[in-house]
């Protein structure tokens, strides 16, 4: 068994600053629901976020959202802004407003900044346990953003994986992921029009349709099918031409917050407005900008509480459950992928995508990801070194199949 030297184990579920790593759709779920949500309140309160962008779940949307949000609070007139949060979303809205000449300052829980993106250093390099692709890349304003600054970017080949399945080999993913999209009944709920559909199927296109939707859906949702709604299907997740930051995240995040107010360790539990204005845990302002991730919402007591088709959109959105391990070992003993990509099928799934970080930081690290219910078999009871071995057991087994496709 290979050993991991150093590794780094995330817990964004148990964060209560995050509640799990992005917002997909439960069933009946729209994307109407999270663009309601980004619609001001009474010119006092503005949601943004990741979750509330019609292409969720990144970075960039996070960063979307926190310039329209400023856009609305300018709009309303608003000259002291509060901004809770700072992650992309909150960052972008302060540094639009402060460049506007608005008086900006942010509250961030943490004693950090960077939210969902958060650079750790292992062994001497940057990887990154939160977002670490910077997807849509030609659509992507922070993409053109480190492009500026200069920043070293790796591209990560989606479409040609090294990957390898527990019972034998790997069959057409994408050609049954695409298949299942074309047939699929859309008017059924998403767990039973795949029953539907995986019935008119042989026995081995049922195993490949498995496994794409485990990689393809499951792992870019997290969240099990029968907890998703058919539109989560319309919601893009990686890209070809996604590239990562082999200096991590915190070079963008860091120059974002450069001149900007913020105070840390401050974690907000009250939002109240009136005809005067908003407090926030009694500091008072024109607007709010709340950028807390869905799943950490609930801590905060809004007064007059949010209004009811409000808390009905944020009903139908839940947090996706998505985990890292970065592992670092003495030397690359698994076989390279060219792509950097690699897919892990397995039954039931657990580490099913990892993202060979060796050529872009220089030592042989590895970073895996695992989603939905997997979370939870993998993670339950554990210590942060036993899933860490247990992830490099798994590569292990990836790597004994790949090596007997010959
Ligand atoms: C494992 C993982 C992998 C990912 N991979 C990618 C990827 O490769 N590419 C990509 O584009 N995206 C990826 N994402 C998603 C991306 O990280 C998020 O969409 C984005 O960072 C969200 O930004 P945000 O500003 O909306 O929220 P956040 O970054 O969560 O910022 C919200 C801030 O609010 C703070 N906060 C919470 N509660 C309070 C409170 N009560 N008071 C004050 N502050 C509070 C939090 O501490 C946080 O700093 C990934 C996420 C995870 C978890």
């Amino acid at each position: 068994m290979h050993r991991p030297r150093r590794w780094h184990v995330t817990r964004w579920h148990e964060d209560p600053y995050s509640g799990g790593a992005y917002a997909s759709l439960l069933p009946g779920g729209q994307i109407g629901h999270r663009l309601l949500l980004a619609e001001p309140l009474d010119g006092q309160l503005i949601l943004a976020g990741e979750a509330y962008h019609s292409h969720p779940g990144m970075t960039h949307s996070a960063w979307e959202s926190g310039n329209c949000a400023a856009r609305h609070a300018l709009e309303g007139g608003a000259r002291r802004v509060l901004v809770i949060g700072a992650g992309l979303a909150g960052l972008a809205a302060a540094r639009a407003l402060v460049a506007s000449g608005a008086t900006v300052q942010v509250l961030e829980a943490r004693e950090r900044i960077g939210g969902r993106t958060h650079s750790i250093e292992l062994g001497g390099i940057h990887a990154d346990a939160g977002a670490a692709w910077l997807q849509q890349y030609d659509r992507n304003g922070l993409a053109r953003l480190a492009e500026q600054l200069g920043l070293a970017t790796v591209a990560t080949d989606f479409s040609r994986p090294l990957a390898a399945a527990h019972d034998g080999p790997v069959p057409d993913i994408d050609e049954a992921y695409a298949r299942f999209l074309r047939h699929v009944d859309r008017s059924l709920p998403l767990e039973q029009a795949v029953r539907g559909h995986a019935a008119t199927l042989s026995p081995a296109e049922r195993r490949a349709l498995g496994f794409a939707l485990d990689g393809n859906l499951i792992l870019e949702a997290g969240l099990p099918l029968s907890r998703l709604s058919m539109a989560a299907l319309e919601e893009e997740g990686v890209g070809n031409g996604d590239r990562y930051l082999p200096g991590g995240y915190r070079q963008l995040v860091d120059h974002l917050a450069q001149g900007l107010d913020i105070r840390l360790g401050h974690e907000v539990r009250r939002i109240e407005r009136s005809a005067s204005g908003v407090r926030v845990d009694g500091i008072a302002a024109d607007c709010c900008i709340c950028t807390v991730p869905i799943g950490a919402l609930g801590r905060i007591d809004f007064l007059p509480d949010l209004p009811g088709r409000y808390r009905e959109a944020l009903s139908y959105l839940a947090m996706g459950q998505v985990e890292k391990v970065i592992l670092q070992f003495e030397e690359r003993w698994w076989p390279v992928s060219p792509s950097g990509y690699l897919r892990w099928y397995d039954e039931p799934a657990n580490w099913g995508e990892w993202l060979d970080l060796t050529e872009g930081v220089g030592s042989p690290t590895i970073a895996g990801l695992i989603a939905a219910d997997a979370v939870e078999r993998e993670f339950r009871g554990r210590t942060d070194e036993e899933i860490a071995h247990s992830a490099a057991y798994q590569l292990q087994r990836w790597a004994e199949r790949v090596k007997s496709y010959g």
